[in-house]
């Protein structure tokens, strides 16, 4: 899927061969074995992998998971959407991504603490904070980075907080990183519902999923944008109130109960019922693949943001497309994360860490260019979102090969 997508952009700008060629494949990618002592003692070898899609303009950055399915060809692909994600919003990184097969849930919290030291012991060679830095993704977390960060620290011989990003804060994390993608998701809908015409104060919000992106972009919507929040879910199920639901309740709750609450001042229905919902605006930010064939046309929101990586199938995308119904793609809508991730990294860097509210400002600013940067290329070329935003970030990292061409 990665490497087609690329091709229809490649073809689109008319991308010479030989670039076409080295942005096909991973500049560098590392498999490595990984002996763990397990607590009954016995070792178990596991396999990992880190690749690198492009370093052409910066270090690369991407996320570690931890996963059964982990394989080299899903990390290759992950990596190259990494490249494409960090030059769409004009980030000074190329894109990495990283992984372990194994189901974290399945080994206890020290099984888990040496087999990341180990791993990253195994990625010395070629990570670093001018060359690769990791991130959480999925079954990794602010632990596993703590680990990782001072695996790497004890080895150089000084703390390093500029190793990984998505740290507790008490080692360098950034203030703001929770909320950032669900920040960034509030962003980048303000920015389209000025373009489609959507006046946001009143208008109707559906989100699926109320986790850590779902949750703060509700929130952030309903205050700061005034936004009547009309249903949100978890994987139980969604709740659903036409005149609006209390987000900061429906929180605290969620965060005591770790679901959304059975019974309040709304009606229970399903994750299929809240997709097919009437709104201005679709928030889908729960998981991959909900938007399909089967049930893109029962979708009648104005806009949907996808929170979520993947959430809208390409089969989907284009019912959606001939039925008028604009997307902003995850590649776009979520990058809020990676945002805050970068300004981890440079105030680990330089040591001096900012407030939240300069975190914010400086987070606004990037996806309000990114945002524009996106929607000019859409309508000069009259394509889709999704299609403009690759575009964009494509066509970044080509100009930067091409200036710094190829060496020797
Ligand atoms: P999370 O685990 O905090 O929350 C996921 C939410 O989705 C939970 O409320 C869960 O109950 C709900 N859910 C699970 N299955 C569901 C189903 N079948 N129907 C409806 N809801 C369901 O995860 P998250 O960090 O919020 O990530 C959500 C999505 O956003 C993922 O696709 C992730 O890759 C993407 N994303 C996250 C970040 C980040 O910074 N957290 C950044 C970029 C992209």
């Amino acid at each position: 899927m990665a490497l087609s997508q690329f091709d229809l952009v490649a073809d689109k700008l008319n991308l010479e061969d030989g670039l076409r060629a080295i942005l096909s494949a991973p500049q560098r990618t590392l498999s490595v074995s990984i002996p763990t002592r397990m607590d009954d003692g016995s070792v178990h070898v596991f396999e990992g992998y880190r690749v690198q899609h492009s370093l052409h303009r910066g270090p690369a950055k991407g996320g570690i998971r931890y996963s059964a399915h982990v394989s080299l060809d899903e990390v290759k692909a992950l990596a190259m959407w990494m490249t494409w994600k960090c030059a769409i919003v004009d980030l000074p990184y190329g894109g990495a991504k990283g992984g372990v097969t194994v189901d974290p849930k399945l080994l206890s919290s020290g099984e888990l603490e040496r087999l990341t030291r180990r791993f990253t012991s195994e990625l010395l060679p070629i990570i670093g904070p001018e060359r690769d830095i990791p991130a959480p993704d999925m079954g990794t977390n602010a632990q596993t980075m703590a680990w990782m960060m001072d695996t790497y620290s004890a080895n150089v011989g000084h703390a390093v907080p500029g190793i990984v990003t998505g740290k507790p804060m008490s080692i360098g994390g950034s203030a703001g990183r929770e909320e950032a993608t669900g920040r960034g998701v509030m962003i980048v809908t303000r920015e389209a519902a000025q373009r489609v015409g959507i006046t946001l104060a009143g208008a109707s919000v559906v989100v699926q999923g109320f986790g850590n992106v779902g949750s703060h972009a509700a929130r952030l919507l309903e205050k700061e944008c005034n936004c009547r929040i009309v249903a949100v879910s978890d994987a139980q199920g969604g709740i659903y109130n036409a005149k609006g639901l209390d987000v900061t309740a429906l929180e605290s709750s969620t965060r005591s109960h770790g679901v959304l609450p059975e019974h309040g001042d709304f009606e229970r229905i399903s994750n299929a019922e809240l997709l097919a919902l009437e709104c201005d605006v679709l928030v889908p930010a729960a998981l991959e693949n909900q938007i399909t064939e089967t049930n893109a046309h029962d979708v009648h929101a104005k806009l949907v943001v996808e929170g979520a990586n993947g959430p809208t199938t390409p089969a989907a995308d284009s019912i959606l497309r001939d039925r008028e119904i604009v997307v902003v793609p995850d590649v776009l809508a979520n990058a809020g994360g990676v945002t805050v991730s970068y300004f981890e990294w440079v105030q680990g860097r330089d040591e001096y860490f900012w407030s939240s509210d300069e975190v914010n400002e400086r987070l606004e600013r990037i996806l309000k260019n990114a945002s524009l940067a996106v929607w000019t290329i859409a309508a000069r070329e009259k394509i889709d979102l999704r299609l403009a935003a690759y575009l964009v970030g494509v066509g970044r990292v080509a100009e930067a090969l091409r200036v710094r061409g190829i060496f020797p």
